[in-house]
């Protein structure tokens, strides 16, 4: 529950950064939908010891080998539909330029992109532009086709019935979020068994809880829930074998007897399921903060289950840059200062913060639920109790922001959408810095801070934890943005900057992240509603002394923020709410909250806002392709170096993994 993902869908400035990034480079690899694909460098990679490479090199082949299990767990359709998606693809025989196989190409790099049939944000069934003819006629081409008319059947209904498994994960309050949502995480059970079936087995005395259901699917057998987990001889054990395959290769090369040990506790949880080893593991992990190299593989983030309980799995290899690291060693020796003041009540602060440790990352494979779409800020392990006890690992990943501030520069967004001159500029001057600062904070300071009261069930939130998490960790960061602490530091320059980031923040939560939502849909996405609930309340709160305003001007909806000093004790009051609501496991009141700020949409400015941005033709949403390792050996087959290259287009690496990182469908 702790990523950040990209905010607002551009940046007017660009990053200025200590990387030896290549000017000449060429970001941009490709465009459908509403989707852009980029690349991303890897700066510096060649300046790793030959260890490390190889490390890194094993720790890539480790995540790319997980592909497949993700692909399931978002549905259970979903390999068969891209196996057969792509068959038809690499089949083709006709005219390329046909209208059918141009749409057709169209989903396939959809379906790539969402990893499975669904949208990877709005969570919809993605809407073939293809006639049913020319599947029919293109299937039937396929070898072997006249055996597989079972499977033709499920795929024509996949395909071409829009209400079957419409919404991959489903949020809509008072519904069966199970029944309802065509995940992959249960099956055969209602909502109220699953949560009946975890009340009796959660002990609610333990103080070192495991993350239940975070590495299973819940089922039924015989007329009893059971849970099937994830594991070397249990559910995706192929696809886990190749990812434990690569780790004991890793093994043997870590930078230190710390970082052998956990990586050997990782394969172990693959080979037990065992979630008690899974802690063990995340701790030593958390721990671990002097190696270079380090990675996510497991069952992580759980936004795609709709009870926020089973983790999808996701990988990401990095190596720290030393350069730009020193930001953020300065936020998190200071943790315990920014803990201390916070405008929370005593009781749901920590006395003690314990190794909040933050660095900036170069991420080197991006897998699993960082693929394409991608986060930008990290912080993991996701288990409260561990946090408290053992810290945390924060991470600000510069390269994949750097990605996107090359590509946004000029692209107009903010002359559309930002009131005046002087909010264009403020964005210009600092909102670079202040949005990687507020990445920091958030991921570093945000997700860490504060304490549940003793007894409080981490899961108490429900439906609403996620969103409510995410804003909190928003409002902390917003909070320290305007604190003259950070210009004391030194990594604030001075008392304006933060307004950069303020006033990004409510223009995007009131209006721009509007562009990300189909016309007559409410906002459903966690992170969205995190941003609709903060600015809406703000506004609404602001309103007497007119905080917030929206004017108008040639017909046009903009927001002006007047008073920078009161927005920022509105962040304080809301931030102490919330945290009031996590700290007590107010269900009610954190429902209210989401339910009443963070969902409606106004149609007018919606129908607006989407009308301008269509005007600026800019993709929504982004993602990256990866850039290619290859091992580099001797005549006596030892591993001498490790090259990397840029050279891949989206389709080609797409259809290479499908190819070779597909343990569960060859
Ligand atoms: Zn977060």
């Amino acid at each position: 529950m702790k990523k950040t993902i990209l905010a607002v869908i551009t940046m007017a400035a660009l990053a200025t950064t200590a990387m030896a990034q290549n000017s000449n480079f060429n970001y941009s690899v490709d465009r459908f939908a509403d989707i852009e694909v980029l690349r991303y460098q890897v700066p510096d990679f060649e300046k790793l010891s030959l260890k490390q490479k190889e490390l890194v090199y094993y720790l890539t082949e480790a995540a790319l080998n997980g592909r497949d299990i993700l692909f399931d767990q978002n549905c259970k359709y979903n390999l068969m539909v891209r196996q057969t998606l792509e068959d038809i693809y690499r089949n083709y025989k006709g005219n390329k330029t046909d209208k059918d196989f141009i749409a057709f190409e169209k989903y396939l790099k959809q379906v790539w992109f969402g990893n499975g049939i669904h949208h990877h944000y709005s969570m919809d069934k993605f809407t073939p532009e293809f006639s049913k003819n020319f599947f029919d006629k293109q299937f039937a081409a396929l070898p072997g086709a006249d055996k597989r008319a079972g499977e033709k059947k499920v795929l024509d209904r996949i395909l071409f019935d829009p209400s079957f498994m419409a919404k991959r994960v489903n949020q809509a309050d008072g519904q069966d979020l199970i029944l309802t949502s065509a995940c992959n995480m249960y099956e055969g059970v209602t909502q109220k068994e699953v949560e009946d079936y975890y009340n009796a087995i959660k002990d609610t005395t333990d103080l070192t809880p495991i993350s239940y259901g975070l590495n299973c699917k819940v089922v039924k057998r015989n007329g009893k829930v059971v849970e099937e987990p994830y594991k070397v001889g249990g559910l995706y054990s192929k696809a886990i074998e190749k990812i434990v395959y690569w780790l004991q290769k890793a093994a043997t090369v870590a930078e230190s007897p710390a970082q052998e040990a956990y990586i050997n506790e990782l394969i172990k949880f693959y080979q037990t399921g065992s979630l008690k080893t899974f802690d063990d593991y995340s701790i030593m992990w958390a721990e671990d903060t002097q190696d270079q190299v380090d990675f996510i593989n497991g069952f992580i983030e759980s936004y795609g289950d709709p009870l926020g309980m089973t983790g999808s799995w996701e990988g990401m290899v990095n190596y720290r840059n030393e350069t730009a690291s020193h930001r953020t060693q300065v936020i998190s020796q200071n943790a315990q200062y920014f803990e201390s003041n916070s405008p929370v009540d005593n009781r749901f602060k920590k006395k003690e913060v314990k190794g909040v440790s933050a660095k900036v990352i170069t991420a080197a494979i991006l897998a699993g639920d960082s693929y394409p779409s991608t986060p930008i800020g990290i912080n993991l392990p996701n288990s409260n109790w561990i946090r408290a006890a053992h810290g945390s690992k924060s991470v600000t990943i510069e390269n994949i922001t750097d990605a996107y501030n090359q590509v946004a520069a000029g692209n107009g967004f903010n002359d559309e959408f930002a009131w005046s001159n002087t909010e264009i500029e403020l964005m210009k001057k600092y909102l670079a810095l202040a949005d990687n600062l507020h990445t920091d904070l958030h991921e570093c300071l945000g997700h860490a801070s504060g304490q549940l009261l003793p007894g409080v069930d981490p899961d108490a939130l429900k439906a609403y934890g996620s969103c409510l998490e995410e804003g909190r960790a928003d409002l902390f960061a917003l909070y320290y943005l305007a604190d003259p602490k950070l210009v004391e530091l030194g990594i604030m320059p001075n008392m304006e900057a933060y307004k950069a980031e303020y006033y990004k923040y409510i223009m995007n939560g009131l209006l721009t992240q509007l562009t990300r939502i189909e016309p007559g849909k409410d906002i459903e996405e966690a992170h969205m509603r995190n941003r609709k609930f903060i600015s809406e309340w703000c506004y609404q709160q602001g309103k007497k002394d007119n905080v917030i305003e929206y004017v108008k001007r040639d017909g046009k909806t903009f927001v002006r923020v007047n008073n920078y000093e009161k927005l920022r004790d509105l962040f304080a009051q809301l931030l102490g709410e919330v945290q009031r609501i996590k700290s007590e496991g107010d269900f009610e009141a954190g429902r209210q909250l989401v339910e009443t700020y963070g969902v409606k949409v106004d149609p007018a400015i919606h129908k607006e806002v989407l009308a301008r941005y269509e005007g600026l033709n800019i993709a929504p949403y982004k993602g990256f392709v990866n850039p290619i390792y290859t091992p580099v050996y001797d005549k006596n087959g030892k591993l001498i170096d490790v090259k990397v290259s840029y050279t891949e287009g989206y389709i080609d690496q797409m259809l290479r993994y499908g190819q070779d990182y597909s343990p569960l469908t060859h």
